[in-house]
Order: C-alpha cells, then structure tokens, then sequence
C-alpha cells in the first residue's frame, strides 16, 4: 500500500481533475491523508474523506491563515484571511468520524511580514498552536505540524522554536502529544529532537530535489534522512505543491508519493515494497487507521 500522509486534495487546483486523480490513486492502492488549512478546506476535506473509505481528514488553520496577507506559492497567489480557531466549528468536524488528525498548524516565519507586524504575527501563531495542541489532546488526535524557516537565511531556524514549544506542552501532556513535523527539511540534529519528542518526520518531493540549490533546506535532506530510523517516517508530497524531481514544474499530485517512497528505498538499500510496509506501519502508530 501507497501511503500520502499530507496532501490538498480538496482544493481549487484539481477542480477539473479531482475524480480522474482520485481513479489514480484508488488504482495504486492508496492511503490519503487531505489536510485542512483553514475553516474551509477542512470541511471540503471532510467532505471528500467521506465518500471514500481509503481517505481519512486532517482539520486545523494553517499558520499562514492566521494574518491577512498576500501569499505567493509555486507561481500562484492567494489571499490568505486572518482566521481564528472556532473549537465548536471543528469539534462537528470531529464528530463526522472522518477526522484522525488536526493541522495542519505550526510556525511560518516564511510568510509573515517583516518587522514589529511579522513579531506580532508570529507571536499570533504559537498562540493558534496552542490552541490545536490542546484540541488534539481533548480529541485524542495526533497533530499535523508545518514549520518553515524565514526568507533571510541568518534568521534561527524556525524548528528552535517549535522544539522549544513541543518541550514545553510534553510536560503538560506527556505521551498524549503525538503527531508528525509534515514535510520535514530541517537538519540531522532537529530530527532528532522531534523524535525523541515522540514524533514522526514526513517526508516529501523535497528530497528528490538536487543538493545544489534546493531553497528549501539548507542541508542535504537525502543524507538528514539516511539517519531516520525507519519506524520514524512517513512518506508524503503536500500535493499540489512541490511535486518530485521527476514531475517537477507540473501539479504534484497525492500518487506521486510513489517518487518518494522509492526515492527513500533506494538511500537505505531496501525494497520499496519493505518501505512502505515500515511507513503503513507508522501511519496506523500516529494516527490510528
Ligand atoms: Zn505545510
Ligand atoms: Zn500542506
């Protein structure tokens, strides 16, 4: 079985396209995990997890959608809304039985403005997070977290601060606290705090990219994830962003995870069929499917 732990199936990109990608998907044995960004789009990923039984939803606002700004994304703009956690909105969401997982939600120095607006902006965001970790807790749901580091490469690493957060709500909640750093391009050490957090890395089209020049990550994510312990991984593509090496410059779409999934086999000199069953495995341990 093919595993995406992370992709936007529901959005306005695969209007047109939506049931031929889903015929794709069903035809390569599929797992999907549709993540919500914002109040919207996690009632049309509850929507569409429902018609399927391979397709499960993950519901939160995405840390971008906490401030009202113009968001530039793969060649696309979107205006993102200022939106706040309505808990009784998400908690029917929750009710559906469609819901394993809540985000996605973390830190995005990428996207706030600069000076005393994107402090504010970014104090804003942990606030928001806050306010997931303690919905996950009470619904016994794993989180789906997304850190992005910030435009001026100088600036901390954005995983310093989500490190320190985690640190802070495990003593509060312990093992209760669970879920996977989606799209992982942080560094060997970052990787290694989160899983001794408890968490999972998932991985993306990212690591297919060529070293040199990959803006996305300032180590090379293939070694970063030679070091992973197999049981720690979870295999994704945040479709339809940042498709693979392979498809690059077209609409990633959640099959595309195949790249990925070979793409880690081949670093660890094992099958991919091996592999996927290590990445099935982690899925049902985080999110309980
Ligand atoms: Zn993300
Ligand atoms: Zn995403």
């Amino acid at each position: 079985m093919l595993i995406d732990s992370h992709c936007h199936l529901q959005f306005r990109a695969y209007k047109k396209e939506r049931e031929s990608v889903i015929a794709v998907c069903k035809e390569k044995n599929m797992l999907l995990n549709v993540i919500g960004t914002h109040t919207d789009t996690s009632k049309s990923a509850v929507d569409l997890a429902s018609k399927y039984d391979w397709m499960y939803a993950t519901v939160g606002i995405h840390p971008i959608q906490h401030t009202a700004i113009e968001v530039e994304e793969e060649g696309s703009t979107f205006k993102s809304r200022g939106e706040v956690f309505d808990e009784a909105f998400f908690d029917t969401l929750v009710a559906t039985g469609q819901v394993i997982g809540v985000g996605e939600t973390g830190l995005d120095k990428y996207h706030i403005p600069e000076g005393v607006a994107g402090k504010e902006a970014f104090e804003k965001q942990k606030v928001l997070f806050g306010e997931h970790v303690k919905f996950a807790v009470k619904h016994n749901l794993a989180l789906v977290i997304h850190v992005r580091d910030a435009r001026d490469p100088d600036e901390p690493s954005t995983h310093e601060d989500m490190i320190a957060l985690l640190k802070q709500y495990k003593e509060e909640y312990g093992d209760q606290l669970k879920g996977v750093i989606h799209c992982f391009t942080g560094g060997s050490a970052y990787a290694q705090a989160y899983i001794d957090l408890g968490f999972y890395l998932g991985v993306g089209g990212v690591i297919t990219y060529p070293a040199k020049g990959n803006k996305y990550t300032k180590e090379h994510l293939a070694d970063v994830i030679d070091t992973v312990p197999l049981d720690k991984i979870l295999t994704e593509t945040d479709a339809p962003y940042l498709a693979p090496q392979k498809y690059r410059g077209k609409r990633c779409d959640p099959w595309m995870s195949e790249e990925v999934a070979k793409f880690i086999a081949e670093q660890r000199g094992m099958s991919v069929e091996e592999l996927k069953k290590y990445v099935r495995e982690n899925f049902k341990k985080v999110f309980g499917v």
